[in-house]
């Protein structure tokens, strides 16, 4: 029988990692990846996400998806802008705007792999699925980070939805963000 402290214990002593400093790739391997979705508003869940997965890739890219979701709040445009403004100081991590297949821009990026969030059993049913068509059509791996359990229930959908009902969502997501969605909110009243 082994423990994962017993096979933690193995690599750390292990030949293989002789002489390598933490954190230094084994065969010297730059790593990018990209974090494709959404982000209508970026949540503290999506943050924890890109937070975790610098410190694995050599560099992430944040995507930002241009194709249309129901009911937006913010424009791809300034979806970039609040994440640019979060993640900035962060080395390593860039924000960008994509259209079309989520593969295409990988490629285009010549990205190694693409990162992704799990929440929930039903994430992991949808996304294993994407994952295994990604591969399928473009061989490119896709890497999972489980959320942290405090964000387990976090989606935008639901932040957009509570918001737009007067609900409080300020610790959900992050304050910059928390004072943009409160303003996009007042402005589509007073259109209305
Ligand atoms: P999509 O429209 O593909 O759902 P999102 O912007 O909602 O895009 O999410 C982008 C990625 O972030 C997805 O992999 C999603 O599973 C992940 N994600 C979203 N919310 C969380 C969270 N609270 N914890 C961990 N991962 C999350």
């Amino acid at each position: 029988m082994y423990s994962p402290a017993i096979l933690l214990d193995l690599g750390a002593g292990c030949d293989i990692m002789a002489g390598k400093k933490k954190g230094e790739k084994m065969d010297g391997k730059y790593v990018r990846a990209i974090f494709p979705g959404s982000f209508d508003p970026i949540t503290n869940g999506h943050f924890d996400v890109i937070k975790r997965g610098a410190k694995l890739f050599d560099e992430l890219i944040i995507a930002v998806g241009r194709s249309p979701i129901k009911n937006p709040l913010f424009t791809p445009a300034e979806r970039v802008e609040m994440i640019t403004e979060l993640v900035a100081g962060m080395p390593g991590v860039l924000v960008e705007s994509f259209d079309g297949l989520t593969v295409e821009y990988a490629a285009k990026k010549k990205a190694d792999v693409i990162l992704r969030g799990l929440r929930s059993l039903t994430d992991v049913q949808y996304e294993f699925q994407l994952a295994m068509t990604n591969r399928a059509v473009a061989g490119i791996e896709t890497v999972f980070i489980m959320t942290s359990e405090q964000y387990g229930f976090t989606t935008s959908t639901l932040i957009r939805e509570v918001a737009a009902l007067g609900g409080d969502v300020s610790n959900l997501i992050p304050k910059a963000v928390y004072k943009r969605v409160r303003q996009r909110l007042e402005e589509l009243k007073t259109k209305k």
